[in-house]
């Protein structure tokens, strides 16, 4: 795995204006940061492509006076959850959760299994690579990807980032 380890809820903190700003233009984007996180064990640059990816796409999916919630907080992963939703199963254990939610239109479920394809857009003009990125450097990480989405009221997605080893903290 790529080097480096990365405090989450500093960086969501340190981004906040930046992702503040890249919505502002219709959506108020709120934080709920978690405290006593173990740091990730995941580059800085690259995970903040992946949250400045989501943020991008929830801002873009929500309408005026929409609503996008970024938290960071641990999840317990026992591999007994349904794999329904997972894009990429995380192996059992613990993780430090990123989610990205919006109350955007949702996302129709023909289109669910292509999200992450390269190139897959529904935008004019969109370049379809924003979650294809994610997915890779989530792989990378040997981390996961759940979206949940419900039409007519959101879409979330969790990014399940490993935790360093105390040994590499
Ligand atoms: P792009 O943003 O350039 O279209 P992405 O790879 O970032 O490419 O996203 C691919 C597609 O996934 C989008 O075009 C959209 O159809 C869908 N999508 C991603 N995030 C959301 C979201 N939060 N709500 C609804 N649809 C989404
Ligand atoms: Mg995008």
């Amino acid at each position: 795995a790529p080097g480096g380890t990365t405090d989450l809820s500093r960086l969501v903190r340190d981004a906040q204006a930046l992702l503040e700003v890249s919505t502002t233009r219709h959506a108020r984007v709120q934080f709920d940061l978690g405290t006593g996180l173990p740091p990730v064990r995941a580059d800085n640059d690259q995970v903040r492509r992946v949250l400045v990816n989501l943020v991008m796409n929830a801002g873009e999916a929500v309408g005026d006076g929409g609503r996008v919630v970024v938290r960071a907080g641990m999840a317990e992963v026992t591999g007994a959850e349904s794999a329904e939703h997972f894009r990429l199963a995380p192996a059992p254990g613990e993780y430090v959760l990123l989610s990205v939610t919006d109350d955007g239109p949702g996302i129709p479920t023909e289109a669910m299994g292509r999200l992450f394809d390269p190139f897959f857009t529904t935008k004019f003009p969109g370049r379809g690579l924003g979650l294809a990125a994610v997915l890779g450097i989530v792989k990378t990480h040997r981390g996961g990807i759940r979206v949940e989405s419900a039409a007519g009221r959101g879409t979330t997605f969790e990014v399940y980032w490993p935790p360093a080893s105390p040994a590499t903290r």
